[in-house]
């Protein structure tokens, strides 16, 4: 593990790479959030705090809801209190001092901005309830104008990913550095769903088709701890580890034969063993049908090479 001080993206890293990767795999598909297709600073503002405490599936309706009798903050500001907080209750959005929050909010907008949302994420700070999370998260989300997101999914695909080490300062250098500047939005949007459907405490590298599997440090080693993760998670079996392995022994090399690679990859590799081509073969082609190796016959033998 790395110690926080020295830490450096180590130097086969392409920043750019990394980040079209992620950004280009956000954009193929993600989860459909309702508040994703918004930017109106007041809509978000609103999924920001009900998903504080509340799974994001059962959000959807209650946000729903909640614009349908408030859809301004104009309105909301107007709204007598008893009632919001009413409302928090019926949908079991956790403590009702949120909703308090978000009331006073709303009548800070309109009273102290003349109804402008602020834009940044200092100013978005100054609003009740509002913290540097949140704050950011309205800033990017809304006028994309925000800083690189750290929450716990955040640091588990940076630990993993990069080996960064678990130091609260350090992952917010990190995650700065790493950020494509001006585009908090789409970054921070993709960056946390990775760290919600592919990195999550169980991750799912191969099925979710991680787009960071060449660089990632936990792929290459099969070691999935992290911050939040103390005990490394099961698995199905080795076979992403060795997936992982696979990947990482072909980044050193242009082109390997089946029975060079396959010592390189396990020890016990034994041409017809139980660890042997055949098995290897697998390996391989669930790699290339990933888009992560190529898989080639030449002169009578098969070749792997990583995907340019
Ligand atoms: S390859 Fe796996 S462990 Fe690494 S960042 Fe992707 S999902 Fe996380």
């Amino acid at each position: 593990m790395s110690t926080s001080e020295e830490w450096t993206f180590p130097d086969d890293v392409d920043h750019e790479a990394v980040q079209d990767a992620l950004v280009e795999w956000y954009e193929a598909d993600h989860r459909d959030f309702p508040w994703r297709r918004t930017d109106d600073a007041y809509e978000i503002l609103v999924s920001e705090v009900m998903s504080q405490q509340t799974q994001l599936g059962r959000v959807v309706e209650a946000w729903a809801a909640f614009l349908e009798r408030w859809p301004t903050t104009a309105a909301l500001a107007d709204a007598d209190r008893a009632d919001v907080v009413g409302f928090w209750t019926s949908y079991s959005l956790g403590y009702n001092n949120r909703a308090k929050y978000l009331h006073e909010a709303a009548r800070q907008v309109e009273d102290e901005y003349d109804g402008a949302f602020p834009e940044t994420p200092d100013e978005l700070q100054e609003l009740m309830g509002v913290g540097p999370y949140t704050a950011n998260a309205v800033a990017s989300f809304a006028f994309d104008n925000g800083d690189a997101v750290v929450d716990t999914n955040v640091k588990r695909v940076l630990y993993r990913a990069f080996d960064v080490p678990d130091d609260d300062e350090t992952f917010e250098r990190v995650a700065r550095d790493l950020m494509p500047p001006g585009e908090s939005r789409v970054w921070n949007n993709a960056i946390m769903e990775l760290g919600g459907v592919a990195c999550e405490k169980t991750p799912s590298c191969d099925e979710a088709g991680c787009p960071w599997r060449e660089w990632c440090h936990a792929y290459e080693t099969g070691d999935f701890t992290a911050p939040d993760v103390p005990t490394q998670p099961t698995f199905e079996g080795s076979r992403r580890q060795m997936r992982g392995r696979v990947v990482s022994v072909l980044k050193e090399y242009d082109e390997l034969a089946l029975d060079t690679l396959g010592p390189r990859v396990r020890v016990d590799y034994s041409p017809d063993g139980e660890h042997g081509r055949e098995w290897l073969r697998g390996l391989l082609s669930d790699l290339a049908d990933d888009g992560l190796v190529t898989v080639a016959e030449q002169e009578g033998e098969t070749v792997a090479s990583l995907r340019q």
